[in-house]
């Protein structure tokens, strides 16, 4: 039976297989023998991170986790979300199939239960790489389950054991942030904590909040068959992103069915014998919506509380603790890394963050810094968003001139093979040069050629070079080596395209 504290159900083999790699029943946490080099608290991808980089030098760590080793990103996160949106892509296949020429005939029908099977199948399948018994056995960390609490400025007590250390790390991530919307608590509502859990498909699903995770699950919940409503006090999907790239996937999960409410808020919600009743108030005037399941989707609130941060000195507010370009908290020992104190709360900025909390930490010399960091990002939408560096309104408000180098996804020969052709790459670089301050990307895979540029980016190469940069034919990535062919044809100035004129009538 799975302990319901750690929030997984069903209890099938699968989740039993998961909590035994994850927080085994039997562990038995040890007993401290001195001093840690270094003790990590959560084990997320920025604690996993510190922990196996720390010890893989030699650092005697303890790792300690209250739930679920792998945190969100395996248990409740990137993991189970990506599982979702793959069957959810199969679905739309199938059913826009004709038009490549390929008949279904009859119903297509999703098996719900059979989808989440596959994700928690697929998820307990990766759960042995942040196993209790791989840090243990593998990299000779000591790992103790219990919450974990400062009991001094370099002390931390877990389950009345006392943990010394030289440093520690804050790793203890963000949850669903809940919206104070009366009647909520009460109807109840789902989060990305318990979505995941669901065995029965709503028929009917309410989505309050459309940052990255509402809008992925909107569309991924509307692919599989499930009557969406988004409802946004915003007049855009995903606020952060380039205007045109939001519109597009407003566009997209609106060919899916999502009925979407901008500009809107969600002020109340009842029971009512139909389902959850909920009063918003949109652009049109009031309005009224009954559904079965609501899911919160409104931000992340730092997971903060129970720590004792004021015995160990280390300050935070309601946006998590508070740490410097070196990942230092107030406190010169503790340092902090991932969704706690990150403004960028992805998998792969806690990772990398935690690289520098390593360095910064345990050794002397050189100190890494966060700000210097090029962080890459993706929505799993269908297209997909990926973005990097500046946005040309960030750019504007720190006085950087700069100009943009746009192709669309419908001159791109693979994309129109496919039949993918709405989305576009923007590269900016700053003017009158080929620098490269930032990206967005919107098409299917963005994800994977966003990296090409945030390559380019750090290793300080221009946008120019891709023309010499042999793409292979067909792909996508071939949109990067037209927008550097597009910037290189500027360089083709009236009095060089004069030259070449005369060279070739004088050699024709
Ligand atoms: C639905 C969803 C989809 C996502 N998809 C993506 C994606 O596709 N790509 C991407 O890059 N990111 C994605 N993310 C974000 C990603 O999951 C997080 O950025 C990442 O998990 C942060 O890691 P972390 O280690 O900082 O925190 P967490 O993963 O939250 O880990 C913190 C750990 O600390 C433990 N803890 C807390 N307090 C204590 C305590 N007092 N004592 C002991 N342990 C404690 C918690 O139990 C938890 O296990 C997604 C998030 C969600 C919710």
């Amino acid at each position: 039976m799975i302990d319901p504290l750690l929030n997984l159900h069903p209890d099938d083999e699968h989740n039993r297989l998961l909590v035994d790699n994850v927080h085994p029943s039997a562990w038995r946490n040890p007993v401290p023998d001195g001093r840690y080099n270094l003790v990590v608290i959560g084990a997320g991808t920025a604690g996993l991170v510190a922990a196996a980089g720390a010890a893989g030098m030699g650092a005697r760590v303890a790792l300690i986790e209250r739930q679920l080793m792998g945190g969100d990103c395996l248990n409740v996160g990137c993991v189970p979300s990506k599982a979702m949106i793959r069957s959810a892509h199969a679905a739309h296949d199938v059913r826009t199939s004709r038009r490549f020429g390929v008949r279904v005939t009859g119903e297509v029908e999703v098996d719900f239960q059979a989808v989440m099977e596959r994700m928690r199948r697929i998820r307990t399948g990766i759960s042995p790489n942040d196993s209790a018994q791989r840090f243990s056995e593998h990299y000779g960390v000591d790992v103790y389950f219990g919450s974990a609490r400062f009991s001094g400025p370099d002390s931390v007590d877990v389950n009345g054991t006392e943990i010394r250390f030289a440093k520690a790390v804050i790793a203890t991530g963000a949850r669903a942030a809940v919206p104070p919307i009366p009647g909520l608590e009460e109807t109840g509502f789902l989060t990305n904590h318990n979505v995941f859990n669901l065995t029965e498909q709503p028929h009917r699903l309410a989505v309050v909040g459309c940052g990255p995770i509402g809008t992925e699950l909107a569309q991924t919940f509307a692919r599989l068959g499930t009557r969406v409503t988004t409802i946004e006090t915003g007049d855009q999907f995903l606020q952060r992103e380039d205007r045109d790239a939001a519109e597009i996937i407003k566009s997209s999960v609106e060919r899916d069915g999502v009925v979407v409410r901008l500009s809107s808020t969600l002020h109340r919600v009842e029971a009512s014998s139909e389902g959850k009743l909920l009063h918003l108030e949109t652009p049109e005037g009031p309005q009224q919506l009954v559904v079965d399941e609501i899911l919160a989707g409104v931000g992340r609130t730092p997971n903060v509380e129970g720590l004792d941060l004021e015995v160990a000195g280390v300050e935070y507010d309601h946006k998590g603790v508070r740490v410097n370009d070196f990942l230092q908290t107030t406190n010169k020992r503790i340092f902090a890394s991932g969704d706690i104190c990150l403004p960028f709360k992805f998998t792969h900025t806690a990772d990398a963050a935690s690289r520098a909390v390593i360095q910064n930490a345990l050794f002397p010399g050189p100190k890494k810094r966060i700000s210097r960091l090029v962080i890459p990002w993706c929505t799993y939408t269908d297209p997909e968003i990926a973005h990097v560096g500046l946005y040309p309104r960030q750019a504007e408000r720190r006085g950087i001139a700069i100009e943009t180098w746009e192709v669309s996804m419908d001159v791109v020969d693979r994309a129109i093979a496919e039949g993918d052709t709405v989305g576009f790459l923007k590269v900016h670089c700053r003017r009158g040069t080929d620098t490269i301050l930032g990206a967005t990307i919107v098409a299917r895979h963005a994800g994977e050629m966003i990296s090409e540029i945030t390559t380019a980016m750090v290793s300080g190469m221009g946008l120019g070079k891709f023309s010499s940069v042999i793409h292979p034919y067909p792909t996508r990535a071939e949109a990067i080596r037209k927008a550097a062919d597009i910037y290189n044809r500027t360089k083709l100035t009236p009095s060089l395209a004069g030259l070449l004129k005369r060279w070739f009538s004088w050699t024709r």
